[in-house]
């Protein structure tokens, strides 16, 4: 096993109303590194006792403490301190989130600012947050009362862990939510330093809590939790349909961003070379463990044979190795249960199609759950791994003849997360990135993000969207309010009936 990164507790307690405890009933799990997978720390395992007892701090927090009557802008600079503590520990941080989960570290150094830049971002948008107003004039004002929604319950997933965390603590605590973070099982230990995080930062005791454990223990007391007003779910498909299902019974509020398998569309009048280093980054950065990967390439029969074998050649020198060595372009996969997935899904992959790079274990790494960049071309629509999320290096490269036959082969499948055009046509790339069916088109570009956008996705790949003021809203109830200028016609009931010129209708309108 690699050096073990400084600063580690002996082992990983929950935080719960400002204070570091184990769970009630005392259990623990291992938590592994992924190059060797051997257990190198435990942490608290968390249920539905645990569950009640931050809930019940994050309520306490919410009905009688400062933080949800805070001004915007006195939220805002807390969470600005928050990012300071961040970028203060980001050395660390990127090195614990690349021991625990196998990113490569160059890459969770990137993770890491982003995850500062995420508190920032949203703490200026606090402080510029508008809301309508609506006069009739002589009768009626009426105005939009923000209100943060309550006891928020946030459940994320293993990959960049640390960012997705953030992605969703700082609106919630922009909005004056408290709130109680379950985090993926598999990789738990960089979510260990938001206590201290947030201490310093000055976050008041009970706003933020954390409970570690797995889904179907802590998670799920969490979803059913009857306090938890809203919960804020990233993760699998497959777990979001339990968990909608699971919110039905309180009627919770949801946001939902799942799996994907997005396409990107490679038409042969694209810049040749900047699709090939975008589609390449685009899949196989982060491990290919990447919800927004473009892991189905659709690229025009003329140019077919040109960009597989090109693709091929890049993917065949991508460097894998040591997730601590900055010259490591992918590590290791975060979990053997994960790689076993991937592995599996390369082994149905050379029944379904041709297999021109990669395809298992790098020879030079003989333990851990290293997978090398495993390309497929000529892969039929039906193919498992063509509709299947693998989440993984693992990309299947299908050639199209027309812009039609792109766009039926983007749209089938069941998710609809992003999807990436590449054309030099500007209507085409207008038109056809309208037609296609995901929360997000980028068009001759991978994934670079405005925070100020909708991110989610359609179809399989999640339910409402998240970013910027879509944010803000879904962390805050937005209540109409109704001031009366003047006198209101009322139908007197009771009194004279019905006078001619009276609809029965009440009130004003505009
Ligand atoms: P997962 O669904 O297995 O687990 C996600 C989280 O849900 C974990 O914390 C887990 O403990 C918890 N969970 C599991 N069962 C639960 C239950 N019944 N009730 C409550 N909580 C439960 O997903 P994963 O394997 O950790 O993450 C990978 C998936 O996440 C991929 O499908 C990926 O595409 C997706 N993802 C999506 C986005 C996005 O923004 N759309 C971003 C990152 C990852």
């Amino acid at each position: 096993m690699a050096q073990k990164p400084e600063g580690l507790p002996q082992h990983i307690q929950h935080y719960i109303g400002g204070e570091l405890v184990d769970s009630a009933n005392g259990e623990l799990f291992d938590v592994l590194e992924p190059t060797t997978n051997e257990a190198y720390i435990q942490c608290a395992l968390g249920d539905s006792a645990d569950i009640d007892r931050a809930v019940a701090a994050a309520k306490k927090a919410f009905d009688e403490g400062p933080w949800p009557r805070m001004l915007p802008r006195q939220r805002a600079s807390i969470l600005y301190k928050i990012a300071d503590e961040v970028t203060k520990i980001k050395d660390q941080l990127a090195q614990i989130e690349s021991f625990d989960s196998g990113l490569p570290i160059r890459q969770t150094q990137g993770q890491a600012n982003r995850a500062a830049e995420n508190f920032r971002f949203f703490a200026d948008l606090i402080v510029a947050q508008v809301d309508d107003a609506f006069k009739m004039p002589g009768r009626q004002i009426n105005y939009v009362n923000r209100k943060p929604k309550g006891v928020a319950g946030l459940i994320t997933p293993w990959n960049t862990p640390f960012m997705q965390e953030s992605w969703k603590l700082a609106p919630a605590l922009a909005s004056g939510c408290t709130l109680v973070l379950k985090p993926a099982e598999f990789t738990p230990t960089s979510a260990s330093l938001w206590n201290g995080i947030m201490e310093r930062a000055g976050v008041p005791e009970g706003v933020f809590n954390i409970v570690y454990g797995t889904g179907k223990g802590a998670g799920d007391a969490l979803v059913k939790h009857p306090d938890v007003r809203l919960i804020s779910f990233t993760g699998s498909l497959a777990t979001g349909k339990v968990i909608y299902g699971n919110c039905a019974e309180n009627m919770k509020h949801m946001s939902m961003e799942l799996g994907g398998k997005s396409p990107a569309v490679i038409f042969e009048d694209a810049d040749f070379e900047a699709a090939l280093d975008s589609t390449l980054f685009g899949v196989f950065s982060l491990n290919g463990e990447r919800c927004t990967a473009s892991s189905r390439i659709l690229v025009q029969r003329s140019i077919y044979d040109k960009f597989v074998e090109a693709y091929a050649e890049r993917a065949k020198k991508i460097v894998v190795g040591e997730p601590s060595d900055p010259k490591t372009e992918i590590a290791a996969l975060v979990h053997p249960e994960h790689y076993k997935k991937v592995t599996s899904y390369i082994e149905i992959g050379k029944q379904e199609a041709r297999l021109v790079a990669g395809g298992g274990r790098p020879a030079h790494l003989p333990e851990g759950n290293y997978v090398e960049a495993t390309v497929f071309a000529d892969v039929p629509p039906t193919a498992r791994i063509f509709q299947e999320e693998i989440f993984g290096p693992v990309v299947c490269i299908t050639p199209f003849d027309t812009e039609e036959e792109a766009l039926e082969l983007a749209n089938n499948c069941v998710y609809g997360l992003a999807s990436y055009v590449w054309t030099r046509d500007i209507e085409r790339a207008h038109n056809f990135a309208s037609g296609i069916e995901a929360g997000m088109v980028w068009i001759n570009s991978h994934n670079v993000r405005d925070l100020r956008t909708p991110f989610g996705g359609i179809k399989g790949s999640g339910l409402g969207h998240e970013g910027g003021y879509r944010s803000l809203d879904f962390y805050s109830d937005q209540q109409s309010i109704h001031v009366t200028l003047g006198d209101v016609h009322t139908t007197r009931f009771g009194a004279t009936g019905y006078a001619d010129n009276d609809l029965g209708l009440g009130g004003p309108s505009a």
